[in-house]
């Protein structure tokens, strides 16, 4: 079977992706209007896309399989989410999440351990294809998400066009740019020296408390990959909403 057709999209359109919402987001800048109310709108859509697109689902959900929905209708839901998220195919993440945590703070690491770059896009890019690694996502519904996902955000973009081009700006534009900085200073700081650590895991992975407000429950990195489950929270004050949502969903 030709796997590399699961992989080889991805890296591509998510460059396109992240330079369209990139340069969207400076060019709008200039043209909206900067209220409080859309300012709000922009924030909930980063932590629908962040937080549950991103943590929850391809982290802990697809990644990690760290839980199971009690409701297919519900999982679908939360599928969509995760793809409107736009952080490229499903698939594509679970694979390089997965050399991350294999080899975690070497040159293996797709992260690459010390070196910052805001829209690092080299990152989202596989350069060699470990079928080990994500055999058991590759299934009938992921590749299908696979082949289309890009389609699916490109009828998200227009149907919020079509309901108000604001909408389109500060729901999807804004936000999406904003996540793809985020992804970036997590990847970053969540393994230098910066944070606290609660178990001496082989890795250098932090908790960093200022990444919260960003990141919520993925700041408690060091918990996470000490044990990566549905909950990164081990100290009473390590606030994890994530898992408060998933809680509710699971099975
Ligand atoms: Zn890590
Ligand atoms: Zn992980």
């Amino acid at each position: 079977m030709n796997y590399k057709k699961y992989f080889t999209f991805s890296g591509k359109t998510i460059v396109y992706i992240q330079t369209v919402a990139l340069i969207g987001s400076i060019i709008g800048a200039f043209l909206v209007p900067w209220t409080f109310s859309w300012v709000l709108i922009a924030l909930l859509f980063f932590y629908l896309y962040s937080a549950v697109g991103v943590s929850m689902m391809l982290h802990r959900y697809f990644s990690h399989k760290s839980f199971e929905f009690k409701n297919p209708i519900l999982k679908w839901i939360f599928i969509a989410i995760s793809v409107i998220s736009s952080r490229g195919s499903p698939i594509a993440w679970v694979h390089i999440h997965r050399e991350h945590h294999a080899y975690p703070d070497t040159d293996r690491d797709p992260h690459k351990p010390g070196k910052f770059s805001l829209f690092s896009f080299k990152t989202t890019y596989i350069k060699e294809l470990k079928i080990f690694l994500i055999k058991d996502v590759l299934t009938k519904e992921q590749k299908f998400i696979h082949e289309y996902y890009l389609l699916f955000i490109l009828l998200w973009c227009i149907s919020l066009l079509l309901i108000n081009p604001l909408l389109f700006y500060f729901g999807w534009l804004l936000p999406v740019c904003i996540n793809q900085i985020v992804q970036d200073l997590w990847n970053y700081f969540s393994h230098v020296n910066v944070g606290y650590r609660n178990f001496e895991t082989k890795d250098n992975s932090r908790n960093v408390i200022w990444l919260w407000p960003l990141i919520l429950g993925e700041a408690w990195h060091n918990n996470h990959h000490n044990s990566p489950m549905y909950s990164t929270k081990t100290r009473i004050w390590e606030l994890d909403p994530v898992d408060f949502l998933v809680r509710r969903v699971k099975l």
